[in-house]
């Protein structure tokens, strides 16, 4: 049996992209958080398979449940590509639940991987907001800012290199006769 947890241990609040939901007490990993809930929605039911939201979760082929409903606190758990924790299906009793995959502390934001429909759907088109993707830009960003400033300072080598080497020709040059002629200084 999971671990159910005994007390409200979430609250909503504000995240990097709006809204989501954060710890207010340590979660133990494994714990059950929150079901995710709504109406279920039959998809041999035309009008109930034409219906579209951010929210939908398919149990399986034929049964989805419409999270979209205010009550469904669930559904303000935001997105993660390394999250802390997942959903643990039921399609048979067609229930779903947000599991700790890790010991979640206070303050921590809650998160699940929506998986690769909703990825391909919304996430990827305007760029994946989560923390983990976040922090691999800002290494991407550093390095590119990093090898910029390599061929920067490689350039600025070869130039004061390129200078040095004309300094030294004109040296020689001023002052001297070249081919019987006095080569003027400076021009
Ligand atoms: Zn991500």
């Amino acid at each position: 049996m999971p671990a159910i947890a005994s007390k409200k241990s979430y609250r909503v609040g504000r995240s990097k992209t709006g809204l989501g939901l954060f710890a207010t007490l340590p979660i133990k990993k494994g714990t059950r958080i929150i079901r995710y809930f709504g109406p279920i929605l039959d998809s041999r039911i035309p009008e109930q398979d034409d219906i579209e939201n951010k929210y939908l979760f398919e149990l399986n082929g034929r049964w989805t449940i419409d999270g979209s409903v205010r009550k469904n606190v669930a559904r303000y758990i935001n997105h993660s590509c390394r999250p802390n924790a997942e959903s643990d299906v039921r399609p048979r009793e067609r229930k779903v639940f947000i599991r700790a995959i890790r010991n979640i502390e206070p303050g921590d934001e809650i998160n699940y991987d929506y998986g690769t429909d909703y990825f391909k759907a919304y996430l990827k088109p305007i760029g994946c907001k989560c923390a983990s993707c976040e922090a691999k830009r800002k290494k991407l960003r550093a390095e590119a800012r990093a090898e910029r400033a390599r061929v920067k300072a490689r350039a600025e080598r070869k130039a004061d290199k390129a200078g040095a080497k004309g300094a030294a020709k004109k040296k020689k040059l001023n002052g001297k006769h070249f081919n019987g002629k006095l080569v003027s200084a400076v021009r």
